[in-house]
């Protein structure tokens, strides 16, 4: 068995909360050109309606 990862929100810092096996109460957002990828809580994604919004947010 695998430890769960312990994704923790770019934005605010909170871990995110795994409801079930491999489900990410949140969303990854991946930053055009770098490859890089962020994760972002429910709540934050509430807070920024748009990719753009929450990519200003985690620079
Ligand atoms: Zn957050």
């Amino acid at each position: 068995m695998s430890k769960p990862t312990m994704a923790k929100c770019t934005i605010c810092g909170n871990k995110l909360v795994e409801l079930f096996l491999n489900k990410v109460k949140g969303t990854v957002i991946k930053k055009e050109g770098s490859g890089k990828q962020y994760h972002v809580c429910f709540e934050c994604q509430k807070k920024h309606a748009s990719k753009e919004e929450l990519l200003k947010a985690i620079k």
